[in-house]
């Protein structure tokens, strides 16, 4: 049965690649933008730019205005009790990194940092390198056979040493949702602080960080329907307080002489220099587009969308699914057949796919990989997306076998 994305037309990214014979399905890695967005961008260049928080103009109060606008936004799509609690970054990873540096100082030699077996390498690398600076253990839970972190092995693994715990909620290769609740009140038991990695999970459904219980949650607007260039970090109003500054420069600061300084508290203590402006208003558009649309249909749209690909996938002899995909994605390899050749034979054909270790190097390898194929699924995608991928699949697995 066709389905068809009764969003398609707000999207002309998706419009203007399927004009130039391209099936766009790697929305995991960035998504394509409403129109809504679009017109916010420009309007905010057109209507004239301001700096924010300094100004005492017009242009820069009304700049101000739009900015902490979407800092309210974030925080009510977040359920966050404060629009305080959300830092603007430069991405998901800067704000990973702030964790790292801005946590540094919490440890001591021999403490352990917990995280899982399928982190994106945004989840790994600052916790990995702050582990080499400070002598520290990086703990790594294995997962199942499904994909998802063993409870039994993580209970036994997070322990008294344990001072952090940071997860992905929404693995951007396997694309099943964790067991968070478990995990983090283990990690809550040891009295550590805990992190969730939303940069695939914040795209899909409505999430609640009061409910999670989490101390930061972290996503990324360019895969959220918005422009790239920033990241979101919430923080509990009490492990915000934990983090030291890490970024020094314009308005981070109350007072400062040559010698010394006195910086602000979250958020604009960690916001230091000129802000990515338009993209934080941009985003808060495209924020408001989608908190205009019918949350049960694009969830049920989603979940019919991503059926017809696992079936598709599933049907054809030789193709071995990744872990047990719940949501908006999953990554295949074929027996016998080199994931970069099917991948040039892919693009060949029009079919944008991501290819490769998905920047979760070790996982791959773990799964004795060296890459794998990922298909991913926006909004706008409709099951004509999946029919041309599917006979552009058939066409070069008959070539390559
Ligand atoms: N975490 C996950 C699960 C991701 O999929 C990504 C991006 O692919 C990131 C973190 C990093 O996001 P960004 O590249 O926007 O900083």
């Amino acid at each position: 049965m066709p389905i068809h994305s009764p969003w398609r037309a707000d999207f002309p990214g998706i419009l203007a690649l399927a004009a130039e014979g391209q099936t766009y399905l790697d929305s995991a890695a960035t998504a394509q933008k409403p129109q809504a967005m679009l017109d916010a961008l420009l309007g905010y260049y057109a209507g004239g730019a301001a700096n924010v928080h300094r100004a005492q103009h017009l242009p820069g109060e009304r700049a101000t205005r739009a900015f902490e606008a979407t800092r309210a936004s974030l925080a009510a799509w977040l359920n966050a009790a404060e629009p305080s609690q959300i830092i603007f970054t430069r991405g998901a990873t800067e704000a990973f990194n702030l964790l790292a540096y801005g946590l540094e100082h919490c440890f001591q030699a021999g403490d352990e940092i917990v995280i899982s077996a399928l982190e994106h390498h945004a989840n790994l690398l600052p916790w990995q390198q702050l582990a080499l600076r400070r002598q520290l253990k990086l703990v790594v839970l294995p997962l199942d056979n499904s994909g998802l972190i063993d409870l039994e092995h993580a209970a036994q693994l997070i322990g008294p040493r344990c001072k952090l715990l940071t997860l992905s909620q929404l693995s951007n290769v396997l694309g099943g949702w964790q067991p968070l609740s478990p995990l983090l009140a283990l990690a809550k038991a040891q009295g550590a602080l805990t992190v969730v990695d939303g940069a695939q999970g914040v795209v899909h459904g409505r999430h609640d960080v009061q409910t999670l219980g989490c101390d930061f949650y972290i996503g990324s607007s360019h895969k959220l329907y918005g422009p790239d260039g920033v990241g979101l970090l919430y923080g509990r109003t009490a492990a915000l307080q934990q983090l030291a500054h890490w970024q020094f420069g314009g308005e981070m600061l109350l007072q400062t002489s040559y010698h010394s300084a006195r910086f602000r508290d979250a958020p604009l203590g960690f916001e230091a220099g000129t802000p990515p402006i338009a993209s934080v208003i941009a985003l808060g558009a495209s924020l408001a587009y989608l908190a205009g649309l019918d949350a049960d249909a694009v969830a049920t749209h989603e979940a019919r969308l991503h059926a017809q690909l696992l079936s598709g996938l599933q049907q054809r002899q030789g193709v071995r699914l990744l872990g047990a995909p719940q949501v908006a994605l999953a990554s295949f390899v074929v027996d016998g057949v080199h994931n970069a050749d099917l991948a040039h034979l892919l693009t060949e054909q029009g079919i944008a796919v991501r290819a490769g270790h998905h920047c979760a190097m070790p996982l791959l390898q773990s799964l004795g990989l060296s890459g794998a194929i990922r298909v991913s699924l926006g909004l706008y995608n409709d099951s004509s997306d999946l029919e041309r991928f599917f006979t552009a699949l058939d066409q070069a697995l008959e070539l390559l076998r």
